[in-house]
C-alpha cells in the first residue's frame, strides 16, 4: 500500500460479484472492505459485475445486488458489466495465442487434472477451447492478510481461458479487467485463493506485474461450515425486508474479522473508514451470528430520534394506523425499547401482541380486574373509582407515562400497589400481559383511558 502511494500510484479497487445468486452478507463484506479501503487511500472503487457465466448469470441477481449496494450505502466510482466487454478480452486472447501463451485445443485436452484423461466427456472432447500453455511453476505471491502464499501449478495443467476467441471466461476475464481497470489491490473471498496462481501465471505471460491481493477469511455459520449463496447465507435484502438498519448491517459486517485495536463496537461509516485496518483482519474464518446484529440493530434503533424513527416505522405499521395520528406520535418511545427490527412491529400491535390492546379493548373477564393475591371485587372498584379519579385532574397536554405515574404513585404506596395497578392495568389493557399501567395510559391517551376505566368499574359493579 505505501510502495503504491509513495510511487505516486493511485489505489483502485473493486468489487466484482457474480450475478449467480441473491448478494450475501460475506459477499456484501467484500465489497465493503474493498470500498474502504480505496476511500482511505484516496482511491477509486469499482463494482464489475462478472457476468460471462450465461447460464447461471441472471437479470434478477444484478438486480438484487444494486439494490442492496445501494441500500447499504456502497457507492461506486465506475460500473462494468461483463459481458459487455467481449472485444476487450478478445484482444488479450489474439494476444496470448500470437505469444505462444496460449493455443485453440481441438483434441482431447490435457485436463486440469494434468494427465489425458479417458474420463474426458464428451462436451469437453467436442469443444475447441482455448487453453494457457502452464509453464508449470511455482508461484510466490505476498497476500496481505496471509503472508507468503506458495503454489506449484504443475498439477493445473493448461488449464481453459476461453471457450472460443468471443467467449472468454472466468480467470482471463477476471484479470484482463483487472489490468484494463488498473485495480492496484484485489481484495476478495479466500475462496478465490486457489485461483491466484494461475491469475498470475496469465500476469507473466503478458508481462504485466499482478496487483497485490488481500484475501479474506470467509464468514462462517455458528457451526462453522461456510456461508454461501447456496448454503445458510441470508440475502442482504432479507434484513431491509425485516426492518433493519443499514447502519447496524454495515457496522456490524465490518466487524467480522477485523477487530479495531480497543474493544470498540460502534463505528459508523465515517468512523469505519478512519478506523479499518486491512493489516488487521484476521486470517480464520469469522462466525456470522444473527443475535449479535440484531443486537447492533437495537443500538441503532435507540439512537434514532423518535420522527427518524416514524419515518422509518412507517411501512411496517398496521394500515388502522395512521401515521399522523396522536397514537403514532407516542409510539417510538415505547417500541424503540422493545423491537429488535422492525418487522416486530406488526407482532407487537397485532390482536395478540403486547400492544395489541392499543387498537381496541380486547373483550375480558371481569375476574381478570382482580389482583390473585388479594381477589376483592369491592376494594377493586373502589380502586378503579379512586385511579379514575386521579387521572381525570390529569390536564390532556401533560399526559405522559411520567405524570400519570407520578399523580398516582403515593395513593398505589398507601393502598398497596398490585390492589391499585392490577386491575387498573387489566382496565386499560384488557391483557394479561402489557407494559405498565402508566405506559399504556399514555398510549391509548387521556381520553381512552377514561373510557376504559369507566367500563371496568361497570363490569365490577
Ligand atoms: N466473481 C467472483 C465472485 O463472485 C469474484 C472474482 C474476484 O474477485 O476475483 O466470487
Amino acid at each position: 500500500m505505501e510502495n503504491d502511494i509513495v510511487s505516486g500510484k493511485k489505489v483502485v479497487t473493486r468489487f466484482a460479484p457474480s450475478p449467480t445468486g441473491y448478494l450475501h452478507s460475506g459477499s456484501y463484506r467484500t465489497g465493503l472492505f474493498s470500498c474502504i479501503f480505496a476511500l482511505q487511500n484516496a482511491g477509486k472503487f469499482i463494482l464489475r459485475i462478472e457476468d460471462t457465466d450465461k447460464e447461471r448469470s441472471k437479470k434478477e441477481y444484478e438486480e438484487n445486488i444494486l439494490e442492496s449496494l445501494e441500500w447499504l450505502g456502497l457507492k461506486y466510482d465506475a460500473f462494468y458489466r461483463q459481458s459487455e466487454r467481449t472485444e476487450v478480452y478478445k484482444k488479450y486472447i489474439h494476444r496470448l495465442i500470437e505469444t505462444g501463451h496460449a493455443y485453440i485445443s481441438k483434441e482431447t485436452p490435457v485436463t486440469d487434472e494434468g494427465s489425458h484423461s479417458k474420463k474426458n466427456t464428451d462436451a469437453t472432447l467436442r469443444a475447441e477451447v482455448i487453453r494457457f500453455r502452464n509453464p508449470k511453476k511455482k508461484v510466490v505471491f505476498n497476500d496481505l492478510i496471509r503472508g507468503n502464499v506458495e503454489f506449484d501449478t504443475t498439477e493445473l495443467g493448461d488449464f481453459v481461458i476461453a471457450k472460443s476467441v468471443d467467449e472468454a471466461i472466468f480467470h482471463l476475464v477476471v484479470i484482463v479487467d483487472d489490468i484494463e481497470m488498473g485495480i492496484t489491490h484485489i481484495i476478495r473471498g479466500e475462496d478465490h485463493i486457489s485461483n491466484t496462481p494461475r491469475q498470475i501465471l496469465i500476469y507473466e505471460a503478458l508481462g504485466i506485474t499482478p496487483p497485490i491481493y488481500a484475501h479474506i477469511p470467509l464468514l462462517l455459520g455458528k457451526d462453522r461450515s461456510k456461508l454461501s449463496k447456496r448454503k445458510g447465507a441470508v440475502p442482504v435484502t432479507e434484513y431491509r425486508r425485516r426492518g433493519f438498519l443499514p447502519q447496524a448491517v454495515v457496522n456490524y459486517l465490518a466487524l467480522l474479522g477485523w477487530h479495531p485495536t480497543d474493544d470498540r463496537e460502534i463505528f459508523s461509516f465515517d468512523e469505519l473508514v478512519k478506523n479499518f485496518d486491512l493489516a488487521r483482519v484476521q486470517k480464520g474464518g469469522a462466525i456470522f451470528d444473527e443475535e449479535k446484529l440484531c443486537w447492533y440493530n437495537r443500538q441503532y434503533i435507540l439512537k434514532l430520534t423518535d420522527k427518524e424513527f416514524l419515518e422509518l416505522a412507517s411501512p411496517f405499521m398496521p394500515e388502522w394506523l395512521s401515521s399522523s395520528s396522536d397514537i403514532s406520535k407516542r409510539l417510538p418511545h415505547v417500541l424503540k425499547e422493545k423491537i429488535t427490527c422492525f418487522a416486530d412491529i406488526s407482532n407487537l400491535l397485532g390482536v395478540s401482541g403486547e400492544l395489541g390492546f392499543i387498537k381496541s379493548l380486547p373483550d375480558f373477564k371481569s375476574e381478570m380486574l382482580l389482583w390473585k393475591k388479594d381477589p376483592n371485587a369491592k376494594e377493586s372498584k373502589i380502586h378503579l373509582e379512586k385511579s379514575l379519579e386521579i387521572i381525570e385532574t390529569i390536564d390532556e397536554k401533560t399526559f405522559t407515562a411520567d405524570v400519570t405515574k407520578v399523580a398516582l404513585w403515593s395513593y398505589a404506596e398507601t393502598a398497596g400497589k398490585g390492589n391499585v395497578l392490577w386491575p387498573l392495568r387489566v382496565a386499560l389493557t384488557g391483557q394479561e400481559r402489557s407494559p405498565d399501567p402508566f405506559v399504556s395510559a399514555f398510549l391509548i391517551g387521556r381520553e381512552e383511558s377514561i373510557k376504559r376505566l369507566k367500563n371496568a368499574i361497570t363490569k365490577l359493579s
